[in-house]
C-alpha cells in the first residue's frame, strides 16, 4: 500500500546568526558610492528566528525587545527577500513572516541582513521551491552586501562590497561578549563620518589616497589556529574611529570591557555594539557580568563563534 503524500508545511522556521567583523578594512570611496572592503566575518551565537506561514496576503510581524525599531511594512528586508524570491519564480508572495528578533537592531551585527537570509530560506522551503544554494546566495547578494554571509554563516572573507565570499577555516570556538548600546547607528552615517575623518586628517577619501584593503595574513592564521591571543592581537575595524566620533560614550564601554579582562575590544561593524574577545567561556560570563554592572551599556551578551548560517529548525 502506498504512503499518503505528506501535507505541505504550513509554517517553516529558520534560525539565522548575527556577525562580528574581526577585520573590517575600508578602501577609498568609489565613484559608485561604495567602498571596497576586506571584511573578515565571523558568525556568532546570537540569533533571529524567521517564521514563514501560508497566508492569503503578505503580512509581517516582529517580536523582541527592539521590535518597535523595526519597520513592519514593505521596506523590511525580510519582506523584500520574500518578494524577490516569489518574483523570480513567478508566484505570489502571499506569506506571513514573523521575526523573533534577538540580534540588536541597527547594532552593527547585520540583524536586517540575517532576517533577509532567513526569510529567503524559510519561504523557499514553505513554497516547496528547493532553489539551489548558489541561486539563493545570488539572491542574497541582490538584497545587500552582508546578506550572503548571514545565509552562509561560519567564517568568511568578504571582498568587493563584502558580498564576494571566500569561506575560511577556523580551528576552534572563540568566546565573545557583545555590549549592546542604547539606540542604533546608521551604517551610511558611519561610512560618511569615516570619509569625513579621512579628509580632515589629510589621508583623503579618494581612491588614490587610501590603500586597497587586503585581509591580514596574521589574522587568518589566528582564525585557522583557533588562537584567541593571536586573534586579539590582529582584530581591526576601520569604522571604529567613525563610530566613536558619532558616539563618544562607546570609548567608556571599550575601556570597561578591557578592564574586565577582555583580550581585545572593538566596535562591531558600524556599531554601536562593542565586541570583546575572551580566552574561554568562564571569563566571557564574568566579563558580561562586569559590563552589565558597569553602566556603560544596555546589556552584555556572552556567546561564541563560528555559528552555523541560516538553518531550518
Ligand atoms: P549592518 O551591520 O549590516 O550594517 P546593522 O546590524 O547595523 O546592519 P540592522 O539591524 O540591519 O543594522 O538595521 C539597519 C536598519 O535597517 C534599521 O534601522 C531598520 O530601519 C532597517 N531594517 C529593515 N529591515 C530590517 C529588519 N528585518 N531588521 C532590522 N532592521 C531592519
Amino acid at each position: 500500500m502506498s504512503q499518503p503524500a505528506a501535507a505541505p508545511a504550513r509554517t517553516v522556521t529558520v534560525r539565522v546568526p548575527a556577525k562580528v567583523n574581526v577585520q573590517l578594512s575600508v578602501g577609498g570611496l568609489r565613484a559608485d558610492g561604495f567602498h571596497p572592503l576586506a571584511n573578515v566575518f565571523l558568525a556568532v551565537g546570537l540569533y533571529d528566528s524567521v517564521s514563514a506561514t501560508r497566508a492569503e496576503t503578505p503580512r509581517l510581524t516582529v517580536s523582541g525587545p527592539d521590535a518597535a525599531l523595526v519597520p513592519q511594512d514593505r521596506s523590511n528586508l525580510a519582506a523584500r527577500a520574500a518578494r524577490l524570491l516569489a518574483q523570480r519564480h513567478g508566484i505570489e508572495a502571499a506569506v506571513h513572516l514573523h521575526l523573533a528578533k534577538d540580534i540588536p537592531v541597527a547594532g552593527g551585527m547585520a540583524g536586517g541582513s540575517a532576517d533577509a537570509a532567513g526569510a529567503l530560506l524559510a519561504c523557499d522551503r514553505l513554497w516547496g521551491l528547493d532553489t539551489p544554494r548558489e541561486e539563493l546566495l545570488a539572491l542574497c547578494a541582490e538584497l545587500g552586501s552582508d546578506v550572503p554571509f548571514s545565509f552562509a554563516g561560519g567564517a568568511a572573507l568578504g571582498q568587493g562590497r563584502g558580498e564576494v565570499l571566500t569561506p575560511l577555516e577556523v580551528g576552534g570556538d572563540f568566546h565573545w561578549v557583545f555590549a549592546v548600546a542604547d539606540g542604533g547607528l546608521s551604517t551610511p552615517d558611519v561610512y560618511r563620518e569615516c570619509d569625513r575623518l579621512r579628509e580632515a586628517e589629510g589621508t583623503g577619501s579618494a581612491d588614490t589616497d587610501v590603500p586597497e584593503p587586503v585581509a591580514s595574513e596574521a589574522l587568518l592564521a589566528a582564525l585557522r589556529g583557533g588562537d584567541p591571543q593571536a586573534l586579539a592581537a590582529t582584530v581591526h575595524n576601520d569604522l571604529q574611529a567613525a563610530a566613536l566620533s558619532l558616539r563618544p560614550a562607546l570609548a567608556e564601554t571599550l575601556t570597561a570591557g578591557l578592564e574586565a579582562g577582555a583580550l581585545a575590544g572593538l566596535v562591531s561593524g558600524s556599531g554601536p555594539t562593542c565586541a570583546f574577545l575572551l580566552p574561554d567561556a568562564d571569563s566571557a560570563a564574568r566579563t558580561a557580568h562586569a559590563l552589565t554592572t558597569s553602566g556603560t551599556c544596555r546589556a552584555a551578551r556572552p556567546t561564541s563563534g563560528p555559528a552555523p548560517g541560516a538553518t531550518v529548525v
